[in-house]
């Protein structure tokens, strides 16, 4: 990019950031429909990651939009932007060092993959919650359902904007059948199995360094 000039190779690195912190960064990425428990689940695994003393942000789509992306809609350019720069930011945590729990429903596998890209592809694990339209509908924890289908609302995924299942998600949660403990619980141990991957080491490296 002209006139644009990183400094990268001046500032302090993300092997040292992470030997500061005896941890390795990592990001979670969870995707589903409104109301199917990318929160509810991403904040317990938090909790518990926080409780082994592990460094953790979680970034929910809809705090970022009260923020950083105040300026964004729902059509389908914002939305790619608003995850763009989820996927930004969740990256600057990861260069940190920080175990980093991205929620939000990023509804379509070129956005899914886009921040694949901009994360880099060994730090992103793909989280997919799972629940039917008529079961989120159902909860309609934000009473949002109701909105669209009343007409108050254009262009909410599920309802007159098209979702898109991840192909081959790391983890598959399927929150209509498994309570929120089994869904963090599995969370938690695909962490632990993940030999080779940063996540596995994160959670590892961090228990030995414990007295
Ligand atoms: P999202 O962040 O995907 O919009 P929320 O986490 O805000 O969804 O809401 C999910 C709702 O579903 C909560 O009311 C939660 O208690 C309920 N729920 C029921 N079973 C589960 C489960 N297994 N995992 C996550 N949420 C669940």
């Amino acid at each position: 990019m002209k006139n644009i000039h990183p400094v990268f190779d001046q500032i302090v690195g993300r092997a040292e950031k992470e030997k500061i912190l005896g941890q390795r960064g990592v990001v979670l990425w969870f995707t589903g429909l409104s109301g199917a428990g990318k929160t509810t689940v991403a904040a317990q695994v938090e909790r518990s990651l926080a409780s082994r003393g592990i460094l953790t942000q979680l970034l929910d789509g809809d705090n970022i939009r009260t923020g950083i992306n105040s300026n964004l809609g729902f059509i389908e350019d914002d939305r790619r932007e608003n995850i763009r720069r989820l996927a930004e930011v969740s990256r600057l945590f990861v260069q940190c060092g920080v175990v980093t729990l991205a929620c939000a429903i990023s509804p379509t596998l070129e956005m899914r993959a886009m921040a694949r890209q901009i994360i880099s592809p060994e730090d992103f694990i793909e989280i997919f919650i799972d629940s039917p339209l008529d079961v989120c509908e159902s909860r309609d924890v934000k009473g949002l359902y109701r909105k669209a289908r009343a007409g108050e609302m254009k262009h909410f995924t599920g309802i007159d904007a098209p979702f898109e299942a991840p192909l081959e998600p790391d983890i598959h949660l399927r929150t209509h059948e498994f309570s929120v403990g089994d869904c963090v619980r599995t969370v938690l141990a695909a962490l632990e199995r993940w030999g080779g991957r940063k996540a596995f080491e994160t959670v590892n490296k961090h228990e030995n360094r414990r007295p």
